[in-house]
């Protein structure tokens, strides 16, 4: 296993819509392989998921999963471990929900994101079988986030008000202090 170098916001295959993966690709011994790679990676780089693309490949397959106290994202809930293959994505509630979200892609910065919060996912599993999953909340966000890489978009791309695009430093003095003490707020911070 390796940890991989993650591409960084200028380079086109971030631009790029990605391939989708053939029957015959996902069975190859290097398609398992670059999953591994891109778990090491996530985890040595402290995502909470990783986008082919974001390592140089531009195919339609995504890993995701938030271990328990991330430090990036603190207050996330805990996920399993997903693999994303060719997926559908289907809008199921078009309210939207406000996070900030980071990029290993964008270091160093986070931007405030209006997302739908539920979605369905429809995708092929490392097995070659079609799967469906539900998910809402933060992690539809997350979802929608990698997913977003398939298609050649950043999150910066989703920001409305370009006031809410900080670094990180700052974020944690300015913006996560004074949500903290703002129990109001439905924006959740993550
Ligand atoms: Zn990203």
């Amino acid at each position: 296993m390796a940890v991989l170098k993650v591409i960084r916001m200028g380079n086109p295959i971030l631009r790029e819509k990605a391939e989708a993966v053939s029957m015959e690709e996902l069975k190859s011994p290097a398609f398992k392989t670059l999953i591994d790679d891109m778990f090491e990676s996530m985890e040595a780089h402290q995502g909470i998921g990783l986008a082919a693309p974001q390592i140089g490949v531009s195919k339609q397959l995504a890993i995701i999963g938030i271990p328990e106290d991330n430090p990036r994202y603190p207050d996330a809930p805990e996920t399993e471990q997903y693999i994303i293959i060719n997926p559908k994505i289907k809008v199921l509630d078009t309210k939207l929900q406000g996070f900030w979200e980071g990029c290993l892609s964008v270091p160093g910065l986070r931007g405030y994101v209006e997302r739908s919060r539920k979605l369905q996912i429809d995708f092929t599993t490392l097995e070659g079988k079609s799967e469906r999953l539900v998910v809402e909340g933060f992690v539809a966000t997350v979802f929608q986030h990698e997913l977003d890489h398939l298609e050649g978009k950043l999150y910066i791309d989703r920001i409305k008000d370009t006031r809410k695009l900080v670094f990180n430093e700052e974020y944690d003095v300015f913006i996560a202090r004074d949500e903290d003490d703002d129990e109001e707020d439905d924006k959740k911070i993550v």
